[in-house]
């Protein structure tokens, strides 16, 4: 990663940390999920509506660390409207970055979470930069259209 590129992906994480999007609470939320990253001390709840097995709306409160927090904002903003199969892949794909793994697959579709494919360098952040997706699947989980 050129030094420009990491520049740019720290603004990125910045920038979803202090304007935050989709924060805050949906009322008539079909699933409403706590969860906790001991490790680190960050806590996330997240709300979603669903349109049969798409993601109608979403929002996420809580704190933590800037990479928790980041990564949470930017989940929403992807996997708004977006259906229980594309959210699986888009899921997949970015924990294969956070584990260092190549998937071969076409990263465009990770579109702002490709800024914290830094993370993958720091094992203990990994969980941090997951906590938001794990809320969203066990959300998922729950769902059944
Ligand atoms: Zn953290």
């Amino acid at each position: 990663m050129s030094a420009e590129v990491s520049a740019l992906y720290q603004e990125m994480i910045l920038d979803h940390y202090r304007r935050p999007r989709n924060k805050g609470t949906l009322e008539n939320a079909d699933a409403s999920v706590e969860m906790k990253n001991p490790l680190c001390g960050d806590e996330i709840g997240l709300q979603v509506t669903f349109d049969g097995d798409a993601v109608r709306d979403l929002r996420f409160s809580g704190r933590g660390c800037s990479i928790s927090l980041a990564s949470a904002s930017m989940m929403t903003q992807l996997v708004k409207g977006k259906g229980r199969d594309e959210i699986d892949a888009i899921r997949s794909q970015f924990r294969d970055l956070m584990l260092g793994v190549a998937s071969g697959a076409d990263e465009s579709r990770l579109g702002a979470l490709r800024a914290l494919s830094g993370v993958a360098r720091f094992p203990a952040r990994v969980k941090c930069a997951l906590l938001a997706w794990n809320a969203l699947e066990s959300a998922l989980n729950g769902h059944t259209p």
